[in-house]
């Protein structure tokens, strides 16, 4: 999965006594896109030194993760914007370097695994920056913690932590045989499982049984955990779990979420083209028999 980059260990945790070094990555975001020096076989980060930044712009970039003992840090989304509403935007992209699509760079899979990581969370906790630039309280502006992860309302003080998104994914098993589905409304071409986000004053274990029930009509039993996936493209936690059906077995797909839904024997499984997904692992495990 995304997240499996052992021996390299990535940690999130802040830390306000980091400062960006010459060679911490640099990290800068325009909406979908990040900066990056790259080909059709790598895409290497910036570092600072690849900047001419003077001491004030330094001081500005934001703390995001580490990987090993490598830091990386946030350059302002207005950094290049000479229109940009600070007056901060005069800074040159270094050579070499250009804003490449973020989807496009995963789904080509030419980075390292740790550092595809790195850009799949760095850009999380950027999104979630820009989106907390108010206070959804107040409405005021909000700055940016000193001191942990948190932004700040400038007005009424309210102190806003990132949120996650609890979401299941859930393998429906029917004896040698298990469910899967393809969404109607995404380009995807390749088969997936029963997912789902959950509701405000539900238990996992009812979305499970919400979500197989409004996308595939089959009520379920033996409901069992598997595993969990930070999967920051919808700001979401993923949590696996398997179940078996519970009685009729007759499937009734629900044409607006998905295109097609089906049983497949474990032979018959067909994988995903990467192995980033907790979907693909679990739809593996199954094939190969563990599940
Ligand atoms: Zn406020």
């Amino acid at each position: 999965m995304i997240q499996d980059i052992y021996p390299h260990k990535l940690k999130n945790q802040y830390d306000p006594e980091k400062k960006p070094a010459e060679d911490s990555i640099i990290m800068a975001f325009r909406g979908n896109e990040v900066l990056m020096a790259s080909d059709e076989n790598s895409a290497v980060f910036p570092r600072l030194g690849d900047f001419t930044m003077d001491k004030e712009r330094k001081a500005s970039l934001q703390y995001l993760i580490s990987i090993d003992e490598t830091d990386c840090f946030m350059l302002a989304a207005d950094a290049f914007d000479p229109e940009s509403e600070a007056g901060i935007g005069d800074l040159e992209i270094p050579e070499g370097f250009s804003f490449r699509d973020t989807g496009k760079l995963r789904r080509m899979d030419i980075m390292p695994r740790e550092n595809l990581f790195m850009e799949f969370t760095g850009h999380q906790i950027y999104r979630w920056y820009r989106d907390n630039r108010f206070c959804g309280t107040c409405g005021s502006r909000t700055e940016h913690s000193r001191t942990e992860r948190a932004v700040v309302c400038t007005h009424c003080g309210r102190t806003i932590y990132p949120r996650i998104l609890p979401a299941v994914i859930v393998g429906v098993t029917n004896g040698d045989r298990i469910l899967m589905t393809k969404y109607a409304d995404r380009p995807l071409a390749f088969y997936a499982l029963i997912a789902g986000f959950t509701e405000i004053g539900e238990t996992l274990e009812e979305t499970v049984q919400r979500e197989v029930m409004e996308e595939v009509g089959l009520k379920v039993k033996n409901i069992r955990y598997y595993k969990s996936q930070p999967w920051g493209v919808v700001d979401d936690i993923l949590m696996g779990f398997y179940c078996d059906v519970d009685g009729d077995d007759t499937i009734r797909i629900d044409r607006h979420e998905l295109k097609e839904g089906q049983w497949f024997r474990r032979e018959d499984v067909q994988l995903q083209p990467t192995d980033f997904s907790l979907t693909n692992e679990m739809m593996r495990e199954f094939k190969e028999g563990r599940q």
